[in-house]
């Protein structure tokens, strides 16, 4: 299957590329993102037959129904790496929380956060395909404290793969931190910069965006890609997920084949919720997606009002820092799928001109036939894990904000699965917060061994084994420098 863009095309580039093109290179025409040219129909059949396969002959199935140009020895090599997570028969389990109400762990990875479940197969197949191709790469990251550990976790020590990761130096969870600046690799940089997130997704940017930049690459014989959400590479094995949860449900006779369910997701940069709306364009019965925001609700106005507006917004710092963002990338494959190329380079041009784009009446109805947000406040989040854990179940912050989507949006009484995007390990303090009703300032040492001894709860031995683990990385410096800095690793100085 080809990839087309969601911005039309400029004339510089082809007009249709291969799967592999559009995780190598992923910018497209006019600053666009590459998507499948339409969408394969999985089908009863498909469904009836994968209530008794593996997660991995799930996926496998998936990639295959997209035909895209990856050997089937790739293929299989990245799979294999669910392995590793903590039950290797079933990387995110579905679990009942009460009677309409599941919960699809996703945190059950190597760096204990969702991100693991497509960085993982992704970082491998990139670097096959690098490998195969003979050329060197560059992968930038800016992480908020997620995305960072993930790509490290992957790439290290991949033969052609180089991994710049910027991070805002006192703006992560002190696991989070450890877990980037102790990871072990000769082929990776860890930079902390003396700034906030959106400085460093802003210097990431002006890097990918940058010729000069690109041109001392070049010299070195050194291509650049990038491992956001933005590369189509991770969002395919997000798809795979959602239909797992939907073949959960029927496995464990929740449902009948054919009801319909409800997916409730914590958003930010939308590509966890946009690998919801494939499955459900791919015939997975879904009745709707709810779309769950922290005080950031940027996506909560746009699905609601069909309005996208940061004139008057400014970043709120929030106990769920992984949805604390303005710009959401992926919902530009959501205005693709649904009104086209033209209609999309359109309201991103008002986007990047008038910091403002605006959804017509009728667009903004066809948005809501398929999600429905809403957004909480901290609060909210910290009763509703204090609630929970009444109850015996430990979630963490951004977990936490479905609640508010389960309470509000779910409209039918049809089953929901809700994601948990991050184990409870990766924001201690913030959990302790909420079962002591304080607002203290605990380290992550601390918090993590009350509540554990508390409520008998298991610390994975990565977690622990962080604290004792030699610091590897201790650059900080100032967003000017950041650039120099990737420069000068890369010439090995
Ligand atoms: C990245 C992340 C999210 C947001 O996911 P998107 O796909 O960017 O919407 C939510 N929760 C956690 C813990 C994350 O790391």
């Amino acid at each position: 299957m080809n990839f087309t863009e969601t911005r039309g095309n400029d004339g510089s580039k082809s007009t249709q590329v291969a799967f592999s093109d559009a995780i190598l290179n992923p910018s497209a025409s006019h600053g666009g993102l590459y998507v499948p040219e339409f969408l394969p129909n999985l089908g009863e059949k498909f469904i009836s037959k994968h209530i008794n396969t593996s997660y991995k002959e799930l996926a496998y199935d998936i990639l295959k129904a997209f035909e895209i140009d990856i050997e089937d020895e790739d293929i299989n090599n990245a799979l294999d790496l669910y392995d590793n997570f903590d039950d290797k028969n079933d990387p995110c389990p579905v679990v009942k929380v009460k009677d309409d109400l599941f919960v699809q762990e996703q945190y059950h990875g190597p760096t204990r956060a969702f991100k693991d479940m497509a960085l993982q197969p992704f970082g491998s197949i990139l670097s096959s395909i690098a490998k195969k191709r003979g050329e060197e790469y560059l992968i930038l990251a800016a992480t908020s404290g997620d995305t960072g550990p993930a790509a490290l976790n992957t790439f290290k020590n991949k033969e052609g793969i180089k991994v710049a990761c910027m991070y805002p130096s006192g703006g992560t969870s002190d696991v989070q931190r450890l877990q980037m600046v102790t990871e072990d690799g000769s082929n990776l940089k860890v930079i902390g910069i003396e700034g906030n997130f959106d400085d460093a997704q802003h210097a990431l940017k002006n890097l990918l965006n940058s010729q000069t930049f690109k041109d001392e690459l070049e010299n070195d014989g050194i291509k650049l890609s990038a491992a956001n959400s933005v590369n189509f590479g991770r969002i395919i094995f997000q798809i795979v997920y959602h239909i797992h949860s939907y073949i959960q449900l029927l496995k464990q006779n929740e449902i009948t084949l054919g009801e319909k369910i409800y997916l409730i997701v914590p958003s930010g940069n939308f590509g966890n919720a946009l690998g919801g709306y494939y499955a459900q364009k791919m015939g997975i019965p879904i009745e709707k997606i709810l779309i769950a925001s922290n005080e950031n609700n940027i996506l909560t106005q746009w699905i609601n009002d069909g309005i996208y507006d940061i004139n008057d917004k400014k970043l709120i710092l929030t106990n769920s820092p992984a949805m604390d963002i303005l710009k959401s990338s992926n919902i530009e494959r959501i205005l693709f799928h649904m009104f086209g190329a033209e209609r999309t380079k359109e309201l991103f041009d008002n986007l990047n001109d008038n910091l403002k784009f605006e959804l017509s009446k009728e667009e903004t109805a066809q948005l809501q036939e398929i999600f429905s947000a809403v957004h909480c406040d901290d609060t909210f989040g910290l009763q509703t894990i204090k609630t929970f854990l009444d109850d015996g179940y430990l979630m963490d912050p951004h977990t936490a904000t479905c609640l508010k989507a389960y309470e509000q949006l779910k409209t039918k009484d049809l089953k929901a699965v809700m994601y948990s995007t991050a184990e409870w390990t990766k924001f201690s303090p913030t959990v302790l917060n909420a079962l002591n009703v304080d607002q203290k300032k605990y380290n992550d040492k601390e918090a993590l061994t009350q509540i554990s001894k508390k409520y008998n709860a298991t610390i994975p031995q990565m977690v622990n084994d962080i604290f004792e683990a030699e610091i590897l990385h201790d650059t900080v410096v100032q967003k000017e420098n950041i650039e120099k800095e990737i420069v000068n690793f890369i010439r090995g100085n």
